[in-house]
Order: structure tokens, then sequence, then C-alpha cells
């Protein structure tokens, strides 16, 4: 394997200022292809878990690659550039960003080969992109209509979410998380966080989870005297607080006379009491407050019949505005009927075995649903919301685009096939470079086998021949590691993850080639020592360039 080959066997060019060059080069790759190492393993729904451990002892037990890559402290700038690419990945995305790091891993460690074969490292980027570009059109024409087929979403969240050992809780999510998406997707919603909200309960069944139309703020009313259900809501959202001695007030207590003199205590009840009327007069009936509610705001609150919550997320003070059409205020001395939202109901209710929370329905400004997650712990809970984010995206995709692909390698199969065809009506170098992609893109299928627990390169081979059989939606059956059709089999993931993989696995593979280019065309203009002072810097070398190039190194 070429990655753990002896540094010395690279082949230097007659240049030796190239060798050095080159050098830097294989380690960008090396530190490249350890990252994609990292999470390889993970892939696929028989991916194994990891155990990460921060240096303050936090767990975290995770099978999604973008966690993996955000826990690891990865100081590398081109093992950063990977991680980079895959991170855009999942926020646009959402998915698919194992594969991206895996293939990116591939194409560098193929695009090392091709260095070594003498074709120039930009030569290897310009043949990437023209496979890449390929390679999507490949995908755009073999993916499937499944515009208004309900199980083909559901199959979509089942194959996002990829936990097979959990696979009664898959069912619920996939199902939890089609509803969801469906109730947002008539919507602009860019960032699906701001449309749809997790909350977690831990301690019950995952099957008890259920979706609320409906934004649920997880705080109980302020005090039990308040009323606990409100219709008719007019709602105030208000930064700010509603608390003794806290106040950075404005509010002026004017004394008059000496004998109404009031207590310093008395004073600051007069301001509590006119915030309160102002809250009264504003026509509000709910409060949702990002800061503390005192305890006379409270009685004051629940004497005047209004609910209020305290330490309201700010999240979720943002999505009661987008949703209720309320304003955020600061100052509740100021806010009229204008600044407020409605809510046709507002109840707290009981969640789970002991804890009560605000439940906000019937609203028109936006659309916003919540997901109520339970499960037996924090741990469980969290890598099913990763699952669940993940599946929310790729849905939401596929209702709107309507187009799917087959998965399990299918899909990759095809590409690397039909990339073949085409590579062989190009010349040599072109060749070789549009080959080492098509390879690139077949690691997925290999690595599924491989996690599966079969011969990656048996698996790969009955695959391929099912491919040239025109069979394309053949991916492979991680249970025999024999080829199986993927859509009878409900494999089916969406195009768009599918494209956007390839095109950011290139984009990061490239991006570490290009940084050699860089370097390169310094060269010229650099003293040779100093050159290469400033590529290793370049690279992440620790040592620092002597001032600038106006000072002689030497
Ligand atoms: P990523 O972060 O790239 O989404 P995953 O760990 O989610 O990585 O694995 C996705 C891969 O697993 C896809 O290639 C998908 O087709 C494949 N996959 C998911 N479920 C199955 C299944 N039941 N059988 C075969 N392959 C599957
Ligand atoms: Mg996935």
């Amino acid at each position: 394997m070429a990655g753990s080959r002896d540094v010395s066997t690279i082949r230097l060019k007659a240049d030796s200022k190239r060798g050095t060059s080159e050098d830097a080069q294989h380690k960008n790759i090396l530190a490249a292809k350890a990252v994609a190492e990292a999470v390889r393993t993970t892939l696929g729904p028989k991916g194994i878990d990891k155990m990460l451990v921060d240096t303050l002892g936090d767990v975290v037990v995770t099978n999604d690659g973008i966690t993996i890559l955000n826990e690891m402290d990865i100081e590398h700038p081109a093992a950063r550039m990977v991680v980079e690419v895959a991170k855009a990945q999942e926020d646009e995305i959402g998915d698919g960003t194992t594969t991206v790091v895996i293939i990116a891993g591939k194409l560098l460690e193929k695009a090392e080969t091709l260095l070594d074969q003498d074709v120039h490292p930009s030569v290897i980027v310009q043949g990437y992109k023209q496979a890449a570009a390929r390679a999507q059109e490949v995908l755009s024409a073999m993916a499937i209509d499944v515009s208004g087929d309900e199980s083909a979403l559901l199959k979509i969240a089942q194959t996002a979410m990829r936990e097979k050992g959990r696979e009664i809780a898959m069912d619920k999510l996939a199902s939890i998380s089609v509803e969801a998406a469906r109730a947002v997707a008539g919507f602009e919603c860019k960032d699906i966080e701001k449309n749809i909200k997790t909350v977690l309960i831990p301690g019950g069944k995952i099957e008890d989870s259920f979706i609320n139309y409906g934004i649920v703020v997880e705080r109980e009313r302020a005090s039990l005297e308040m009323p606990k259900k409100i219709e008719n809501a007019r709602i105030m959202l208000l930064e700010g607080t509603l608390e003794l001695k806290k106040l950075d007030t404005d509010a002026k207590v004017t004394i008059i006379d000496s004998k109404n003199f009031p207590t310093f205590e008395e004073g600051e009840e007069e301001v509590i009491r006119s915030q309160v009327d102002a809250i009264v007069s504003s026509g509000a009936n709910v409060v949702f407050c990002e800061k503390g509610i005192g305890v006379t705001a409270q009685n004051y609150l629940a004497n005047r019949g209004i609910v209020a919550a305290r330490r309201v997320k700010r999240e979720d003070l943002e999505m009661l505005a987008l949703a209720t059409g309320a304003r955020l205020m600061g100052d509740v001395m100021v806010v009229t009927s204008n600044d407020l939202g409605s809510a046709a109901l507002v109840e707290e209710r009981k969640v789970g075995k002991d804890k009560h929370m605000i439940f906000v329905e019937g609203y028109e400004k936006a659309k916003a649903v919540s997901i109520i997650l339970h499960g037996v712990s924090d741990q469980f809970l969290e890598e099913m919301e990763r699952a669940l984010n993940d599946s929310l995206n790729v849905v939401l995709d596929v209702i709107r685009s309507g187009k799917i692909v087959p998965g399990g390698g299918a899909s990759e199969i095809f590409v690397a096939e039909n990339l073949r065809q085409y590579a062989s009506t190009l010349n040599g170098q072109e060749q070789l470079t549009v080959h080492a992609f098509a390879d690139a893109v077949e690691s997925i299928p290999l690595t599924l086998a491989e996690n599966s627990g079969f011969d990656p390169m048996d698996s790969l081979a009955a695959l391929r021949a099912k491919s040239a059989q025109g069979m394309k939606n053949f991916g492979l059956d991680i249970d025999s590691g024999q080829p199986a059709d993927m859509l009878v089999q409900g494999v089916i993931e969406s195009l768009k993850v599918k494209t956007h993989t390839i095109k950011s696995a290139t984009e990061a593979a490239t991006m570490v080639l290009r940084v050699n280019d860089v370097i390169a065309s310094k060269r010229e203009e650099i003293e040779p020592e100093q050159h290469s002072k400033r590529m290793s810097r370049e690279i992440g070398g620790k040592e620092p360039l002597p001032g600038d190039a106006v000072q002689d190194p030497k």
C-alpha cells in the first residue's frame, strides 16, 4: 500500500528543489489519508461505533463520521482541509460526510501513485474535475423519480439513519422524520434546525417518541399559581429579566414627599409592578423570558392571569418569533400589541415521568414542529438525534426534488464502470487520472463490504459483474456480502447527497493537491533554503520564517 511505504523510496526528479516539494506533498497526502482512516470503519449500517474521550473525560459514543472529526484534535493543515470540506457537506447537505472523507482519502492515495508516475499535479486536478463532472451526469441519469411515493421517503430516512442494530427505533424515527419533514417542506427553510426542534428526554423508551405540531419549550411555568392553559395566546418574547435587584432600570421612582419615601425594596417592587402593568396593557397573556423572573414578578403576573416561563433558550425564542410573529424585545416598558405573537394554544403538559413543558400550538407565521425523543440514556439520545438530523435533511430534499439513487454502493459501482468506459476514450495521462477516480469512487462499496465482514475484493468483483450486465440498481447486501437489488431492499439515497458527495470529495482532494502547486510556483522568487522553510511553514511545519523574504537566513 502506498501509505505504508518508506518515504525514501520517493523518486526525486532532476531538480532537487522539487524533491522537498514532493516530500511536502507526500506528507500532506499522508495527513489527509489519516483522516479517512479515522472514519473508514464507521461507514454503513455495520460500521462500528467509536468511543471518543476528551481531555475532561467526557465520553461520546458514535458511529457518525462528522462527530468523530469534530471531536478529533486535528492540527495538520492538509488534514484540516479535508475536515472542513466534510463539515461543509454536513452543514449544506446533512449526510454523506463519511463517504466524502473516504473518497477524498482514496483520491489522494491514487494521486500519489500518479505523481510517482510523473503526472503533474495540475493534470491530476484537471482530470479529477473532469471525472467528477462526468460522475455527476451519470448519477443524474440513473436517478429515479419517487415523487408522491410515501414509502420511498421512509426508506430514504432509514438508509440515512443507518443504525441497523437499533431497528425498532429506526422505524419509529424514520416515520417521525418523514412527518416532520413533510410539515415544513412547503416552506422555505434553509436551516432545518430553525424549523424543526428536537427535545431529548432521557429515561424512556424510544417508541414513546412523538412529533408535536408546535413548539415545545423545555420549561415549566414560572409559578404554579399561573394558569396552565391559555387559548388565543398573545405572546411576548423578552430578552431581559423581570427580577428584583438585577434591574438596570430606566424607570425612575420620583420621591416627592419624605412621608411617602419608600424603602429601597418597595421602590423596586414599584418598578416590577409597572413592568407587569406594561405587559398587561400590551395585551400579552403569555411571556417567554430569556433571563430570570423574580418571585415578586411571578406573583404579579400570576395575579393578572399571565403565564410566564423564565430562562427560555435563545433558539426557542427565535423559533417562537418566527412561528408566532412575535418580536424579541429588550425592554418590557416599550412593548405594544404590535410586538406580540399569536398562537391558538399555550399549555403546560407533562412529558415523560416527571417533566413539564410548555407547548405552543396553532400559529401561522411559519411552520415549526418539535420532535420529542425518549431514550434510555443521554448518549443514546444524542446518537439518535444525529441520525434524525441526517435523515431529516435527506427526506426534505427528496420531498422537494423527488430524485433518488440506489444505495449500498450501487450508484458508485455504476459510476465507476461508466468512468472506466469514458477513460478508454481519453489519452495517456488523462486516462490514468479518470481510472484513478473510478477506483476511488469504488472505495465505498469496498469499505461497506469490509465493514460488514466480507472479503472486499470478492464482493466488489460480484458487484462489478452485475453492473457490467446493466443491473445498475445492484448494491451490497450487507448480510450476505452478495449483490442485491437495492430498490427491492429499500436501500435508497437522495440524488443530491450522492452528487454533492462526489463534488465535496473532489474539492477536498484537489485542494490538498493544489497546495503543492502554490509552493512550486513560488520557487522562482524565493531562495532555495528560504523556499523550503516557507514551505514547511505552509504545510504546517513548526519552523518559523526568519523575518521576511528580505532577511537572508544564512
Ligand atoms: P455517511 O456519513 O457517508 O452518510 P454512513 O455511515 O451513513 O456514512 O453510510 C452510508 C452508506 O451506507 C451509504 O453508501 C449507504 O448506501 C450505505 N447503506 C446504508 N444502509 C444500508 C443497507 N441497509 N445496506 C447496504 N448499504 C447501506
Ligand atoms: Mg449517512
